[in-house]
């Protein structure tokens, strides 16, 4: 019982955020604690 209630709060807090590439138009996910995410294929920084 407990541990199915942690699960869910922990899959509750990390919700990602779905931004494009601003130089390839690659989609790069963010997470809630993440201000800024390098791009895994032309290593623009995507802003928040
Ligand atoms: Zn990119």
């Amino acid at each position: 019982m407990n541990k199915s209630c942690l699960g869910l709060r922990n899959v509750g807090t990390q919700t990602p955020v779905v931004k494009q590439c601003p130089q390839g138009g690659l989609e790069v996910e963010f997470f809630s604690d993440e201000q800024q995410v390098r791009c895994s294929v032309c290593g623009a920084v995507v802003r928040k």
